[in-house]
């Protein structure tokens, strides 16, 4: 019975590892290509200002319109750019447009928002990747205050020491630092200690039972009490409903992304948006009634 059982697993997962290894292989192959093909395009989020409602920064977040495919999420192929060794070239890319696209809006006079892009372990850690910010800043002659870089608690463990210097060298070029996903790293919270910090990320996962789950609220309390006491701005994710606004308006967390604001949306959206219209306060995605 053991034998047939085993036959059984046998035949039942080799055609699917196979499909899965294909198909990596098979993306892969369309990855290396995809920055020569200008596969790759920006969506802007909003991050929104919890006490006024106003739209203070956007997150840039990556899509690839695959040929065959369609338009792709980073979780479909981030990792899998990560282990081909192909994530450098593609955030390089991204900081380019990005730039690009701040020296635009500059160009267009709207109001001057940050910016954040997000970086691969790989990337901040790379001995190049200063130098490689300098020059991006320098060629689309945008200011140093405009960008913020978010990288994961994870991450930063990952990298241990050479962190620290990098995110020195970040701050003293003016370009701001968030912890991504903070949270969830598993970690100590020594490396918050480390000065150019500016914005903690509350992970989505701790936003999604607010306010029922008298964990998460205990949890995020503790976190927005860490950052206040640090000096560190902070912003949840994943924000939906505005049962989880009020909780965390309430609670004093600073800013808050999500589908209750908004999704991701193309550069001229956000363009619309931003523009100055006397007529409707366009900037401003909710109306938050005052205390
Ligand atoms: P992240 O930086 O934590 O970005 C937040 C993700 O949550 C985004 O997914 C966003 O669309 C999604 N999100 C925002 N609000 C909500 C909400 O209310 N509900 C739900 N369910 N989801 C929400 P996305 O765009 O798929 O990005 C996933 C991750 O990919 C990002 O996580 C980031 O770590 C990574 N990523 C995106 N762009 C880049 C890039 O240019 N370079 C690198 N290295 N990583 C990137
Ligand atoms: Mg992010
Ligand atoms: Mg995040
Ligand atoms: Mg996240």
């Amino acid at each position: 019975a053991a034998k047939t059982q085993e036959r059984n697993t046998f035949r039942f997962y080799t055609p699917l590892m196979h499909a899965d290894a294909r198909m990596r292989l098979m993306l892969g192959a369309d990855l290396r290509q995809a920055l020569m093909r200008d596969e790759f395009h920006l969506v802007f989020q909003p991050s929104v200002e919890l006490r006024t409602g106003r739209i203070v920064a956007v997150e840039a977040l990556l899509r690839w319109r695959h040929p065959e495919r369609g338009e792709l999420m980073p979780d479909e192929f981030i990792p899998l750019a990560e282990s081909l060794g192909l994530i450098r070239r593609i955030d390089a890319w991204t900081m380019r447009a990005v730039c690009a696209q701040v020296r635009h809006w500059d160009q267009l006079k709207l109001p001057s928002i940050r910016v954040a892009l997000n970086a691969s372990a790989a990337t901040f850690g790379h001995p190049g990747f200063i130098e490689s910010v300098k020059q991006s800043l320098q060629s689309s002659q945008i200011s140093p205050k405009r960008l913020m870089f978010e990288i994961t608690e994870s991450a930063i463990l990952r990298l241990g020491e050479a962190t620290e210097q990098t995110m020195h060298a970040l701050h003293a070029l003016g370009v701001g630092i968030a912890i991504d996903d903070f949270g969830t790293g598993y970690s100590s919270l020594a490396y918050l200690k480390m000065s150019g910090i500016d914005y903690l990320k509350i992970d989505r996962s701790f936003v999604t039972d607010l306010p029922d789950s008298t964990n998460d609220v205990a949890i995020v309390e503790a976190m927005l009490a860490i950052a206040r006491s640090l000096g560190i701005c902070t912003i949840a994710e994943g924000i939906e409903t505005a049962a989880q606004h009020d909780f965390l308006l309430r609670a004093g967390c600073v800013e808050g992304q999500g589908y209750y604001y908004s999704r991701g949306l193309p550069a001229t959206e956000i363009e619309r948006m931003l523009s100055p219209n006397p007529r409707h306060e366009s900037s401003r995605l909710r109306l938050v009634p005052p205390k």
